[in-house]
């Protein structure tokens, strides 16, 4: 009998989905023999498969058993054969998009490192992208994206040359709340890391920023060994390209973290190598930043590291096994060492002999996790 158990909803999605899922368990399989810790995973459908089984892209099936585990491990979902222009027919997205929603995730977490074997794969310089391991905490049901917006038609004087036209706006509106509990968890990172917040804003401009940059000041109070700094939107995406190793962890409104995470994650220039973590109040989900990559689905030679990176996240932040998860990020700098490249990373220098697919790249992590 294990000493813990815990229970994580699968969600295989589609194209590429279940084969890096595939792997990702086998090496979370592997972690629990080594820690004596059952992790018990049942896939549920969503995305393009749940169309095809039940016709909707997020069954309440699925929801019930996500709401019931322990986290949720997602692969990918969608594919050319749901694509449709019809706003009556269900997509693929609305299951992504309706599970983050009923999960109450307000905070998706993504960090960002370079791994010294895949340097080169930056559109940067080496020496830029060299150590570069931060974490871009971004607000995730608040701001911009979810402020009163609202379309007018007809408007006088709105037109080109004084004519009617249209005007639109939309509002970035937080509470002191929704701001308090995002910087609480991006303080708490923190801690577990290099002990470094640095506050990303438009304080100088904006009035929703300047009561957000008051209550992070308030809650950097209460981390005194965490080294605090504010620094404003548009410096944040020049410093991202021109010092990107000044970074630990970056706090932000929703989008000004979705377009810096965005940015971030080129300075890996592996898409798949890049997974984030989406935490809530309840039940939180872990994915790949990829998606279902349906050109090679099937093919055996999908990446599995981003989805295996997801596990090592699922493992730090929802069940404390920060060893475990260590050892995750070993093996995987160990196998890059030795030169393993799956098709996506390995460039003309790579051996054939050291090119390996999905289940061999899973293979090979699973080997070192079990030491
Ligand atoms: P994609 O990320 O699926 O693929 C982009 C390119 O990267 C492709 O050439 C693909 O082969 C490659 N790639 C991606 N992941 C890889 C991996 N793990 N290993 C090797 N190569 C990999 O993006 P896309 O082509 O724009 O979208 C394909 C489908 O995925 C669409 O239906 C899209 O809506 C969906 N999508 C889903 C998610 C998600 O589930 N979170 C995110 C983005 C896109």
């Amino acid at each position: 009998m294990a000493s813990k158990t815990y229970r994580i909803c699968t969600l295989p999605g589609d194209g590429i989905g279940p084969e890096i899922l595939e792997q990702a368990v086998r090496v979370l399989q592997a972690v629990g023999e080594r820690y004596d810790v059952e992790f018990i995973c049942t896939d549920a459908l969503l995305g393009g498969i749940a169309i095809d089984e039940t016709g909707d892209p997020f069954p309440p099936e699925t929801l019930a058993a996500a709401k019931a585990a322990d986290a949720v491990l997602l692969a990918a979902v969608g594919g050319p054969k749901w694509d449709t222009t019809d706003p009556d027919k269900p997509r693929p997205e609305q299951g992504l998009l309706g599970i983050r929603k009923e999960l109450g995730l307000f905070a998706n977490i993504r960090p960002v490192k370079t791994y010294r074997q895949l340097v080169g794969a930056s559109t940067l310089r080496p020496e830029v992208v060299d150590g570069v391991d931060l974490v871009i905490v971004r607000e995730l049901t608040g701001g911009l994206y979810f402020g009163a917006r609202d379309r007018k038609y007809d408007v006088p004087g709105a037109g080109v040359d004084g004519a009617p036209g249209q005007q639109a706006y939309d509002t970035m509106s937080y509470s002191e709340y929704e701001v308090d509990r995002i910087v609480r968890e991006a303080f708490r990172i923190a801690k577990t890391r290099r002990n470094k917040v640095t506050n990303v804003d438009k304080a100088n401009v904006l009035e929703s920023c300047r009561m957000w940059r008051e209550v992070e000041h308030r809650i950097a109070g209460e981390f005194p060994e965490v080294e605090n700094g504010d620094m404003l939107v548009d410096n944040a995406a020049m410093q991202l390209v021109r010092n990107p190793t000044q970074f630990d962890v970056i706090v932000c409104e929703n989008t000004f973290g979705d377009i810096l995470s965005d940015e971030a994650s080129m300075l890996t220039g592996s898409l798949g190598m890049l997974a984030s973590a989406s935490l809530g109040s309840g039940t939180a989900l872990y994915e790949p930043s990829h998606g279902s990559a349906p050109d090679i689905a099937g093919l055996g030679v999908a990446n599995p590291l981003a989805q295996i990176i997801s596990v090592e996240l699922m493992l730090s932040y929802s069940f404390g096994m920060r060893d475990a998860a260590d050892d995750i990020e070993r093996a995987i700098e160990e196998t890059l060492a030795e030169g393993y490249r799956t098709r996506d990373l390995a460039d003309a220098s790579v051996p054939a002999d050291k090119v390996v697919g999905c289940a061999g790249m899973g293979d090979l992590i699973v080997a070192k996790v079990r030491g």
